[in-house]
């Protein structure tokens, strides 16, 4: 039987049948493992003498050994030589738990002393084994226990020369591009080293530290100050625990690069609440403080029709209030007119309306209106954002998109209680693409005077425990 073929079953026996490890002690690992693969040449493998240090282990950081069970890490973590020894690998996973709390992590060692970079593709033949191959098959085995974060690079020694080190950094593009593509991980940092500048030729160093600049996610550890074993090749056992601290300094750097730019890039909610009806002030302010989210109320002083109806909207000390808790006050007119149907001398006293009340209740200026019944055009659009307004909302049911769309006819979804309505509502959220922005447009909650527009509370409840979930960003519209 061929060698990778014994391999292959080996890994896929042990896998299928749980059994326990040949080599050292099997470790229950339940819990997610934060992975690291470990590839390259002999100083990713490690050939630093083992001494006393080498004695202290953690349960918090393991191994996939040979046969593909998880161990409790120990040099030497590689097995492709008898001589392995120390290498970067631990005191990489020592220090990526130092500040971490809770994690636990998971190393794959799959790096061939000696290995040139052309024996790291699919299909390539290295000896007995294929370097490239077997690290994807071991990579996914380990996946089966946790998310793979990120790749170690160590290698270059055997490519170091005049002709070799023309041709390495596509190859190493290369690479990165198949490793990432074949772990169905775009994005996966890539972390490579330099290797040793006790090295006699100086190829490869040069190559390497133009990589962060060509592609994304990945960065360069540095070599300087390390020092050799004696043979001009190795590092000794204090310089690969420095340089897997440096690697660990490295990808610590680039995993918080990555989350803050996932985050700023999140979806974005604004949660709007028309009319200034009072179950704003007694039912969705607590709701809202709740689920810590912001809001914008759009107040106006709605024309009351039958005596009593006043009861139903707030006082201006309450809207004061709203203010007071941190929520924003916006614009929604004096008196809910159709703002299309008046002059632009009568649309100006409208919108003023608003502004002079926060002046006197000491509510700041608001910077975001909303058009009475959503209706709107160039001229109300001109007039609002000539008033000092930096967003005034419409309807539309669509997502707003800054970049492409008007700040002062920004599009927003109606919420009422109605199957059709929620549908479409969880839908839009669920819908909704990073960097973009959903608006939600409320009335009364639930609405005494106007049914048809009532949102009940278990709905405004659903709703936010939805957003909440999907971890959007909700912010007032005066934040966006
Ligand atoms: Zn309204």
């Amino acid at each position: 039987m061929n060698i990778k073929l014994r391999i292959v079953l080996e890994l896929m026996i042990c896998l299928l049948l749980n059994i326990g490890t040949f080599y050292g002690q099997k470790v229950n690992s339940n819990n997610t493992l934060d992975l690291y693969l470990l590839i390259g040449q002999s100083n990713m493998a490690g050939r630093g003498v083992i001494d006393d240090e080498s004695q202290h282990t953690s349960e918090n950081i393991l191994t996939l050994d040979k046969t593909g069970n998880w161990v409790v890490a120990k040099d030497p973590l590689h097995f492709d030589k008898p001589y392995a020894g120390v290498g970067p690998g631990l005191s990489f996973a020592q220090a990526m738990l130092e500040d971490q709390g809770k994690i636990k992590i998971g190393l794959i060692p799959c790096a061939w002393g000696g290995s040139p970079i052309k024996v790291w593709s699919s299909g390539a033949k290295y000896f007995e084994n294929f370097p490239y191959d077997e690290a994807i098959a071991r990579a996914k085995i380990a996946m089966q226990k946790g998310q793979l974060k990120g790749i170690l690079w160590h290698q270059g020694e055997s490519d170091n020369d005049a002709s070799r080190s023309v041709v390495y950094f596509e190859k190493l593009k290369e690479l990165i591009a198949n490793f990432r593509k074949d772990l169905n991980a775009p994005n996966l940092p890539f972390i490579a080293g330099e290797i040793g500048r006790f090295n006699q030729a100086d190829y490869i160093n040069k190559i390497v530290n133009t990589l962060p600049t060509e592609v994304e996610n990945t960065a360069v550890v540095s070599s300087e100050g390390l020092v050799d074993k004696g043979d001009q090749l190795h590092f000794d056992s204090a310089s690969a625990r420095e340089l897997g601290k440096r690697y660990a300094e490295a990808m610590k750097k680039i995993l918080k690069e990555a989350s803050s730019a996932t985050s700023k890039k999140r979806p974005k909610i604004v949660l709007t609440f028309d009319d200034a009806e009072i179950t704003h002030y007694r039912n969705v302010a607590p709701l809202l403080k709740k689920y810590g989210f912001n809001a914008t109320f759009f107040v106006c002083e709605f024309p009351i029709k039958k005596s009593g109806q006043e009861n139903e909207y707030m006082t201006w000390k309450q809207i004061k209030e709203l203010h007071q808790q941190g929520f924003e006050i916006g614009n929604h007119t004096g008196h809910h007119k159709n703002l299309t149907k008046l002059s632009p001398d009568d649309m100006k006293k409208e919108i003023a309306y608003i502004d002079e009340k926060c002046q006197a209740f000491g509510i700041p200026k608001p910077v975001s209106l909303a058009y009475p019944g959503n209706r709107n055009d160039s001229i109300s659009q001109r007039i609002v954002k000539e008033m000092g307004y930096k967003y005034a909302r419409a309807g539309g049911a669509k997502n707003y998109n800054p970049k492409t769309d008007n700040p002062f006819a920004i599009p927003s979804f109606t919420v009422i209680d109605s199957e059709k309505y929620k549908a479409r509502t969880l839908n839009g959220l669920k819908n909704i693409q990073n960097d973009e922005i959903l608006v939600l447009t409320f009335h009364g909650v639930p609405d005494v005077l106007d049914p048809d527009y009532s949102t009940s509370i278990e709905l405004l409840d659903e709703i936010f425990a939805f957003i909440k979930e999907k971890k959007y960003k909700v912010v007032a519209m005066r934040d966006l």
